[in-house]
């Protein structure tokens, strides 16, 4: 697979991902990846957010599996330690300790709330404001995100259009300025295959939607194109697809990380027979 490598994996740490870890590993080795990353959902303080992440006390023992991992499938895939790590806002001392307490390839920026207390989900279909506001808010947060400096990838861009509202003029205009924030902040964005298993798209879709993806490699934003996967059928899905598809939008690179450091890869395509 020209794609090598797949850096957006959930355990079952995080309360909704299910499959042992090692399944994860081994069906990435079977798909040819090169470098296989967990990134679990990070811990918060107070519980914020509790249901759906590691717990405060779960995190040493996080990175402990993974670089077990890492040295027991040594010689067949790369196992990378990373954290999809939410911003929200007023965490930002506890999200920049959170970030040097451990020797991450890479940490993943994620906005899953529309609000400082972790209630209202990004997504969700019943906010106490309308869909204009809803991908406002989500934009201004995902922007500070990429301004605050701790992050390396950016996670599902487009993730509102999951509660099946559209932008609206005032969305599309946050969309297109997030986009140019990542650029000008020299982010990596990831091409997340999720949407391909989420019922509640109106349509099988990647995050970002192809219209902002073609954006992206207009600003030469660097990619990775992750799975989210919350077990381990769900490694690299659809990965053969957007390789094609990326070929043909002119993607010649993607980017791996190791240690916080983005390097480049050329995506070759497959002969075809
Ligand atoms: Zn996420
Ligand atoms: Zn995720």
């Amino acid at each position: 697979m020209p794609i090598l490598t797949d850096y957006h994996i959930h355990t079952p740490l995080c309360g909704h991902a299910t499959g042992p870890m090692e399944d994860c590993v081994e069906r990435g080795i079977a798909l040819g990846l090169r470098e296989i990353g967990f990134a679990c959902h990070n811990p918060l303080p107070r519980g914020l957010g509790g249901d759906v992440r590691m717990k405060e006390s779960e995190l040493d023992y996080y990175v402990r599996r993974v670089t077990d991992l890492q040295f027991q499938y040594r010689g067949r895939i790369d196992v990378l330690l990373g954290l999809e790590m939410d911003y929200v806002e007023g965490l930002e001392d506890y999200l920049a300790r959170q970030a040097a307490a451990y020797p991450w390839d890479y940490l993943i920026g994620s906005i899953h709330y529309l609000d400082s207390d972790c209630a209202l989900c990004a997504w969700s279909r019943r906010l106490p404001f309308d869909a204009e506001e809803q991908y406002a808010r989500y934009f201004a947060l995902l922007e500070k995100l990429v301004q605050c400096g701790r992050y390396d990838i950016v996670s599902h861009f487009d993730v509102p259009k999951r509660s099946g509202n559209a932008p609206g003029p005032r969305g599309v205009e946050a969309m297109q300025r997030a986009l140019d924030a990542i650029a000008r902040a020299g982010l990596c964005l990831e091409i997340n295959t999720s949407g391909y298993r989420h019922p509640d798209l109106p349509q099988p879709d990647t995050y970002p939607a192809l219209p902002l993806i073609e954006r992206a490699l207009a600003l030469r934003i660097p990619l990775v194109v992750n799975s989210d996967a919350h077990g381990p059928d769900q490694v690299g899905l659809m990965f053969s697809a957007i390789e094609q598809l990326l070929w043909q939008k002119g993607c010649r690179q993607l980017v791996t990380f190791r240690q916080r450091r983005r390097d480049r890869y050329w995506l070759r395509q497959e002969t075809m027979k």
